[in-house]
């Protein structure tokens, strides 16, 4: 065992939050934007931003609040730049060695459909931030977009060579993958990463038929499969990764608790699960807290949190 498994293992059965920030771990489920903590961006702004409420109807609740309160602070210039910077900042001090951090594709529309800019901003933020944070650009765009809209914004960066993953987020159920098998054949052409988000609303057998359609290595989420033993089979025989995200779900309400999170019943059918953050800012749960929630609630053991930990940096 190596030492890093040691202290992570040592400071979950220890509940030391500060040594578990110290040990390297990864975050691939996270939107950039919306990677800081509130209070960070609070007090970077100086403006009293309310907090969100303490559970989430569906994710157009969750919309609702992103565009009523921090919109101004994201979709602007200066407050775009500073989210981004903020949420490096998080990660380096939670100790994510490995981020696959998305950015919108709508962000392309504020730079004036600059490619080269966008991408050479997102480089210099990772920079002046944290360079030593092995840092994965990743493109994201909601299912709310125009799909034509979408092709448009979308392609030229994945053609520009920037990004290495791709993720497609908001309502799963407002339209069907199929509608996205443009955009993901040309993600894998330039070889990106191929991600969405399933399986959070939707169904197990919604999963399997979004990856197949869009040839997806990862979901998002997934954790919809955990009741349907077929799927969480195929899903383990095709090597697919799930990223999930414990306290984004049952602030959503698609688990009724830590304790009993489907991570459980996914890694015990043998499914490759990452614990990730998803959105900081809205759930105030950083990686190293998600592990120590896990451990401390009896999800898992302090040595199955580590192989779970130690995958996710392979
Ligand atoms: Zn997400």
């Amino acid at each position: 065992m190596t030492g890093n498994s040691e202290l992570f293992i040592h400071a979950l059965e220890t509940k030391n939050l500060e040594l578990l920030k110290q040990v390297p771990k990864s975050d691939l489920h996270n939107h950039g934007p919306l990677g800081s903590r509130l209070s960070e961006l609070r007090k970077h702004t100086g403006k009293a931003i309310p907090p969100p409420p303490n559970s989430f109807v569906d994710i157009n609740d969750l919309n609702k609040y992103i565009f009523t309160h921090l919109k101004e602070y994201i979709v602007s210039k200066d407050g775009r730049e500073l989210a981004m910077k903020l949420a490096f900042m998080q990660a380096k001090e939670d100790g994510v060695s490995k981020l696959e951090m998305s950015i919108d594709c709508l962000f392309l529309l504020f730079n004036e459909f600059d490619v080269a800019a966008f991408g050479q901003f997102l480089i210099d933020t990772h920079q002046s931030v944290a360079p030593e944070i092995d840092y994965n650009p990743e493109i994201g765009f909601a299912r709310d977009m125009d799909v034509k809209d979408a092709e448009r914004t979308i392609i030229p960066l994945i053609e520009s060579g920037y990004f290495k993953s791709i993720d497609l987020y908001g309502n799963e159920l407002v339209k069907d993958a199929k509608e996205y098998i443009n955009i993901y054949r040309t993600a894998e052409k330039y070889n990106l990463k191929l991600k969405a988000h399933s399986g959070e609303f939707g169904s197990a057998e919604s999963v399997r038929e979004t990856i197949e359609l869009l040839h997806l290595n990862e979901v998002q989420h997934g954790i919809s499969i955990a009741d349907d033993k077929e799927v969480m089979n195929w899903v383990r025989n095709n090597n697919i990764r799930l990223n999930v995200c414990p306290s984004s779900n049952v602030i959503l309400g698609r688990s009724k608790d830590i304790a009993n999170h489907q991570a459980r019943v996914l890694y015990d059918n043998g499914v490759d699960i990452t614990i990730n953050s998803d959105d900081i800012i809205l759930f105030n749960q950083s990686v190293s807290e998600e592990y120590l929630n896990l451990y401390t609630a009896g999800t898992f053991t302090a040595s199955e949190l580590n192989i779970i930990r130690e995958r996710g940096l392979n």
